[in-house]
């Protein structure tokens, strides 16, 4: 068995049962194996970084070459973390997987990476992704596709590709990601692993290479929802250096719950029927029949404009990402192409070079959105539907506490198989870019398997719903036992 392979068993598979292996654990389990003595971070550490220079799925895009010696009475204890490619790191290669922006190193840090190494997670390694984070499937990286661990011949989603494939590989103990249209939540599912999008506003985004700045939002991919919880505690908080962070209104608490006793659950029709296939629809209706043997009640409610989402969303993030990458010009960052000339055949000449096609794609839809004459017709009306499908969810959860459906239309497919289709590409996120357009948090777990590959399953919630969110994903995890499945595959 190759060594990846023997990663994923430790961590999907039964586990050998030797508790001085860091990988045996989820990082909530080493940080008390820290705090009881059992492990240091230094062991920690070092197993971590041997895994990850064994990587063979292409998930890191640099890792760190020496253990920065955390501090055991941390909170997060020494945990290190892998942290996706669009993170700013000071003096680190940070080029959010473009040619462009090959070889540079940013002067600062992102807050988010800040915070979590102030509070014991260091870095381990960035990883792979779709250039720009567009993308969902990795193969839009400038520096190769990523294997997906359960078939080396699929995709691990996008655009946190590399995040979600190097924690369910088990060559990073967690990982951060972000989420503009579903790069958190559909990578997660893809990969049987947790991945949580937050209420929009609450971690800071300043540091991001920016996509599409109203959507974006970084968020943890973790093997558990206790993990997703423990990272996320340490992620969220308000940043004068970034005006739309407004932070969490209370602390993120780690859940307990057992049952979902009391707990409304919401089915929109709209994101359970067209398209979802017949597996991902069995593993959500098992999980339906789950909620309510935990003493949650199910109940449809409609989301009428979701429909619209997909449509709205390929106006909107395209028209702000073109005012976004406008900075990138061959001057300021990275790239230069060695043009002769004057400044505009420099600028075309970098362009050219540095940006791959489907961002060259999204830079003329959205430049096109923008353009005066078109502005009300497509963006003006693609903001007036983001607010109907705002609406919609605002009047769901006057019904119902929590949202439930499937992440993906789809398991994993198979790499190449939607390359030359964007529509089809674009069709992936369908269940997760209404939350987005909502500024909503949601969370994907492992809701078991079809044809031996892992389906997510979703729950959303109203704005700054976090901890309702993971108690009611904890008791959910725990009734699925996605482990038992999983090591059950054969
Ligand atoms: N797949 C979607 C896109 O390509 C969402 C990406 C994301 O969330 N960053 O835009």
């Amino acid at each position: 068995m190759s060594a990846a392979a023997d990663a994923f068993a430790a961590v999907f598979g039964p586990r050998s049962g030797d508790p001085s292996r860091a990988v045996e654990h989820t990082a909530a389990e080493l940080v008390a194996a820290v705090g009881a003595g059992t492990l240091s971070p230094a062991e920690i550490w070092s197993e971590y970084a041997t895994l990850a220079a064994g990587d063979e799925l292409n998930a890191y895009l640099w890792r760190a070459a020496e253990d920065p010696g955390a501090d055991a009475a941390a909170p997060l204890a020494g945990v290190p973390l892998a942290v996706k490619d669009l993170f700013c790191t000071e003096g680190v290669p940070s080029a959010a997987a473009s040619r462009i922006l090959e070889g540079y190193r940013p002067p600062y840090t992102a807050t988010v990476v800040e915070r979590l190494a102030a509070a014991g997670a260091p870095m381990l390694g960035k990883t792979n992704m779709d250039e720009f984070a567009m993308g969902s499937s990795n193969e839009n990286s400038a520096f190769g596709a990523v294997a997906n661990p359960w078939d080396r011949e699929r995709v691990p989603g996008g655009s946190s590709g590399g995040s979600a494939a190097a924690v369910a590989g088990g060559i990073a103990p967690w990982a951060i990601g972000t989420d503009t249209g579903g790069s958190i939540r559909q990578p997660a599912a893809l990969c049987g692993i947790v991945g949580l999008k937050p209420t929009y506003g609450t971690v800071s985004r300043y540091g991001m290479i920016a996509f599409a700045s109203s959507l974006d939002q970084a968020g943890p991919l973790t093997r558990d929802v206790t993990d997703a919880a423990l990272l996320l505690r340490h992620m969220v908080g308000g940043d004068a250096c970034d005006s739309t962070s407004t932070g969490h209104p209370g602390e993120i608490e780690l859940p307990t719950a057992e049952r979902l006793d009391g707990v409304r659950f919401g089915v929109p029709p709209e994101l359970t029927g067209d398209g979802v296939e017949p597996g991902v629809r069995a593993v959500f209706e098992a999980a339906l029949a789950r909620i309510e043997e935990l003493g949650g009640s199910v109940t449809e409610v409609p989301l009428p404009h979701s429909g619209h989402a997909i449509s709205a969303y390929y106006v909107l993030a395209p028209a702000e990402a073109s005012a976004n990458l406008a900075r990138f010009d061959g001057v300021r960052y990275g790239r230069r192409a060695a043009a002769d000339g004057d400044l505009l055949s420099l600028y075309e000449q970098t362009r050219e070079e540095g940006f791959g096609p489907e961002v060259k794609r999204r830079i003329m839809l959205g430049t096109y959105a923008l353009s005066s004459g078109y502005y009300d017709a497509y963006y003006g009306r693609a903001q007036r539907v983001r607010t109907k499908i705002a609406e919609d969810f605002a009047a769901a959860f006057d019904q119902v506490d929590l949202i439930v459906c499937p992440t993906s239309p789809t398991v994993a497919f198979k790499l190449g198989e939607r390359t030359a289709d964007p529509l089809a590409m674009y069709l992936s996120d369908v269940l997760t870019v209404p939350m987005s357009l909502a500024g909503i948090p949601a969370i994907s777990i492992p809701g078991g398997l079809a044809d031996g590959l892992p389906v997510g399953i979703q729950l959303a919630g109203p704005a700054f719903a976090e901890n309702r969110i993971l108690d009611a994903a904890l008791a959910l995890e725990r009734a699925i036992d996605f482990r038992s499945q999983a090591a059950a595959r054969g």
